[in-house]
């Protein structure tokens, strides 16, 4: 990677960590849905507000590395207004990207900055965790999501 894309990259990231985008509760939220990354320490929870198939709003909070929280901030910013079916859409590009299997050319660049992270097996699951929450609340499931236990 070019250096200067690296650079453009991280200063995404910690942009993103000092100050997430929607990071609040939503009251009237119609799904939430906790992450947890024991290896990290990492414990975010969002919350979905769902308009028929259309995500409508969508929100984070919680305590964490920096890759997780940008990751979580650029994804309630990606899934906003798009509906089920793109989410689920997104949250595959996205885990493709971070693993490795895809180049994310669909994401935009806020999304590729986390592109690196498949060069860091640990920090896939930091950067994956919102996504995994936001999967779940979007499909109506509300057991907390773990980077752990039974796969
Ligand atoms: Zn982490």
């Amino acid at each position: 990677m070019p250096a200067d894309l690296e650079e453009l990259y991280q200063s995404i990231i910690l942009d993103h960590n000092r100050r997430p985008q929607n990071f609040r509760v939503i009251e009237n939220a119609t799904a939430h849905a906790e992450g947890l990354n024991p290896m990290c320490g990492d414990q975010l929870q969002v919350w979905v507000q769902m308009d028929g198939d259309t995500v409508a709003d969508v929100s984070f909070q919680g305590s964490g590395c920096a890759i997780s929280k940008a990751s979580a901030s650029l994804m309630t910013q990606a899934v906003k207004g798009k509906t089920r079916a793109e989410a689920e859409g997104m949250f595959d590009r996205f885990l493709a990207l971070v693993t490795g299997k895809g180049d994310g050319a669909e994401l935009g660049t806020g999304l590729r900055a986390f592109s690196g992270v498949s060069k860091f097996p640990l920090r896939v699951k930091c950067a994956s965790l919102a996504w995994h929450a936001m999967k779940s609340a979007v499909a109506g499931k509300t057991a907390p999501v773990t980077t752990e236990g039974p796969a």
